[in-house]
């Protein structure tokens, strides 16, 4: 980015492009300086900032209708510059080698009580072959083996007799004795080699904990993905058999610049097609939901629709107010966009189950359950007075019933 000398202040050089209705101008610092001072009304949100605009080619864009759903794309992508991008990889690698360590440190562990346990199972064993004598027990069978094939019936007699004796013993001890002193023996060698049970494995329990911090990077990693997969632009609105492209950018324009956030997603929920045309189809896929961009064709083929932030919850009848004034109405077949009007928010859509969608206390839009019946007095309060129309009542419809062939239905989702 070179250094351009200002040439109405020595020293001083250009930051902003001021861009006037019939031209525009190179200034600096001084010249904004001056420019206050002569009270211009002079905005400096509305300067183009030359460094800012050099790395971000949508700051140029001006045109209204368009631009802004442009602009806040590339702005939300330029958040994510090499930087950021070297940062989460970084934190990524960093977690992975915690894991990897981890995991080598449990196996040791896992080792390690593997070895503490076996030791303790034959600490007992042993304890046990002394309470029960189990010696005696062994060097019979050691001497009948050792005699081998010179064994006589009258030694293996001899044997099977001590043999007995032996088991009669065992047979007679106190056992109730013999288990308490190996249920002491077993609390000592708990102690011995720390109780396996309590201690519960720390490395393991911080293993645990690192998978689960992982996981939650692991989302936000995903997300980013999604995000650099250009997902933005990807949001499925081909859906659409009624809107065509140009306006499909004209309608997410005027939205995401009236709700000042980005859309993230785009979901089908109704096709009169599949679902049926009529109010109980239509409230039964629409019920409780926010954010819908409703789209109709009439059998005149007029193109139009309306879109509210506003939820439609079915029951007796009630308007809706928008706080947000982001209802808006429009129509591709006129090229036409009528925003809700401030005094009249508290109207921005009807809820009835007994009818079709209707926005507007005039209505402005409205439609009977057969969506074939209804009427539009457009103006009342979604604003048209920006556009010359000749009637009201047909503008949008083509007649002055609606007779919808079809309606697609979408709700959107912001960041
Ligand atoms: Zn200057």
């Amino acid at each position: 980015m070179p250094f351009i000398p200002c040439l109405k202040h020595e020293g001083s050089y250009i930051l902003y492009i001021k861009v006037n209705q019939d031209k525009a101008e190179f200034i600096c610092e001084e010249c904004c300086l001056q420019l206050q001072e002569l009270n211009l009304n002079l905005n400096i949100q509305e300067l183009i900032h030359i460094k800012t605009a050099y790395k971000s080619p949508q700051l140029l864009l001006t045109h209204k209708d368009y631009s802004s759903y442009i602009k806040q794309s590339l702005n939300e992508y330029d958040k994510f510059n090499e930087n950021c991008i070297r940062g989460i990889f970084k934190d990524i690698n960093t977690q992975i080698s915690k894991i990897q360590n981890a995991f080598q440190i449990v196996q040791e562990e896992l080792e390690y009580y593997t070895k503490q346990f076996l030791n303790m199972k034959q600490k007992f064993k042993d304890e046990l072959t002394k309470l029960i004598k189990f010696e005696q027990f062994k060097q019979i069978i050691e001497n009948l083996e050792n005699l081998g094939d010179s064994i006589s019936s009258k030694v293996m007699e001899e044997n099977e007799k001590i043999l007995y004796q032996y088991l009669q013993d065992l047979k007679n001890m106190d056992h109730k004795e013999l288990h308490i002193q190996l249920l002491d023996k077993m609390k000592l060698l708990r102690i011995e080699f720390k109780d396996l049970y309590q201690e519960q494995y720390p490395q393991f329990s911080k293993l645990q904990d690192e998978l689960k911090s992982f996981n939650i990077s692991y989302q936000g990693f995903i997300k980013q993905i999604k995000f650099i997969k250009f997902e933005q632009f990807n949001f499925n609105f081909s859906g659409t058999q009624l809107l065509q492209e140009w306006f499909q950018y004209k309608i997410l324009n005027t939205i995401v610049s009236k709700n000042k956030k980005i859309i993230t997603n785009i979901e089908k929920i109704y096709l009169s097609n599949q679902d049926g045309l009529n109010a109980q189809a239509f409230w039964n896929k629409i019920n409780y939901r926010s954010n819908l961009l409703m789209i109709f064709k009439s059998k005149s083929g007029y193109i139009f629709g309306a879109f509210s932030p506003c939820q439609w919850i079915s029951g007796g009848g009630s308007y809706v107010q928008d706080n947000k004034l982001s209802s808006f109405i429009f129509s591709q077949t006129q090229d036409q966009i009528y925003p809700i009007k401030d005094a009249q928010k508290g109207n921005a859509i009807y809820c009835n189950q007994s009818y079709g969608p209707i926005f507007g206390g005039g209505h402005d839009l409205y439609f009977q359950p057969d969506f074939q019946n209804g009427s539009s007095s457009l103006g009342h309060s979604y604003s048209c007075d920006q556009y010359q129309i000749s009637n009201r009542n047909t503008h949008l419809f083509g007649q002055s019933n609606p007779n919808i062939a079809e309606c697609e239905i979408f709700m959107l989702t912001f960041s």
